[in-house]
């Protein structure tokens, strides 16, 4: 256990996979934990299945792409609770296709979730986190972000972006008592992975030296590390999550 109590942390892409393992986390770990999701149906999905285990959530749908949107949100959820402790970007979708197959409009979707959804969560909590000198926002990086990936180019180009962001941002605010951080979680258990091709997942698995693929709470549990005094004295790190797979 670490203790979250009277800490409020927000999750982005908060409704299944990883960002649900980690509102859950979170959760039984005692924070007051508000879930983003893309639509409404998802994020109740979500909140009512978190309530069959006793696990009470808040969840909000803005429109991550429009600046407005996600301040007019993050202004009411500052209303509502007075702070924001953690906030967690970890919306994203990926790619497989090869460059020729790809529209420079799935290019442009795929960095507009992983990157500039970020930048604006990021840009609509900080004042907040500026005005009490204390706070942490964590990205939600992947392997790839090291390594590169040999299809869907999109997916590596908007996490090495993750990577950038987390690190510039790191020094940026470091002199505020904000600290922020990456996780780069290996292939992981969640739909992302079901919705990709056995013929690209199967050969991975061999080259993982701990001989699993990862698991959603495996993510989480740096999450929660990362976010925790136990890490404050940490800022500016990719923290790989993949089973030794650096390849
Ligand atoms: P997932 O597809 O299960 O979940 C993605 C989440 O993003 C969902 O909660 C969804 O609501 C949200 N989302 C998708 N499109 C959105 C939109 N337009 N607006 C707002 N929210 C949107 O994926 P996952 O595997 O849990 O991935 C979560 C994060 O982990 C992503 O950033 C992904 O790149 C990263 N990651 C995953 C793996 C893996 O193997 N699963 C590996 C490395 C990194």
């Amino acid at each position: 256990m670490i203790n979250y109590e009277g800490k409020v942390v927000i999750v982005t892409g908060g409704t299944r996979g990883i960002g649900l393992e980690t509102v859950r986390a979170f959760k039984e770990n005692k924070a007051k934990v508000i879930l983003f999701g893309s639509k409404q149906e998802t994020v109740q999905n979500a909140i009512e299945k978190l309530k069959t285990e006793n696990l009470e959530v808040e969840g909000y749908y803005p429109n991550l792409n429009n600046y407005e949107e996600v301040e007019k949100t993050i202004n009411e959820i500052y209303k509502k609770y007075g702070r924001i402790d953690v906030l967690v970007n970890n919306a994203g979708i990926s790619a497989n296709k090869t460059i020729d197959n790809t529209t420079c409009e799935e290019f442009e979707k795929i960095m507009n979730l992983n990157v500039n959804a970020m930048f604006n969560v990021s840009k609509a909590v900080i004042p907040y986190m500026k005005e009490v000198r204390n706070g942490v926002i964590l990205n939600t990086s992947s392997m790839v972000s090291k390594y590169g990936q040999p299809a869907g180019i999109g997916y590596p180009t908007s996490k090495f972006a993750v990577n950038g962001f987390t690190i510039s941002l790191a020094r940026e605010l470091a002199p505020f008592n904000i600290r922020v951080n990456a996780v780069a979680p290996g292939i992981t258990n969640t739909d992302m992975v079901a919705n990709l091709p056995k013929e690209m997942i199967e050969p991975l698995i061999k080259t993982i030296p701990l001989a699993r693929i990862g698991e959603p709470r495996d993510i989480a549990n740096a999450f929660l590390f990362l976010g925790s005094d136990m890490a404050s004295y940490i800022s500016g790190v990719v923290l790989s999550v993949d089973g030794l797979a650096r390849t």
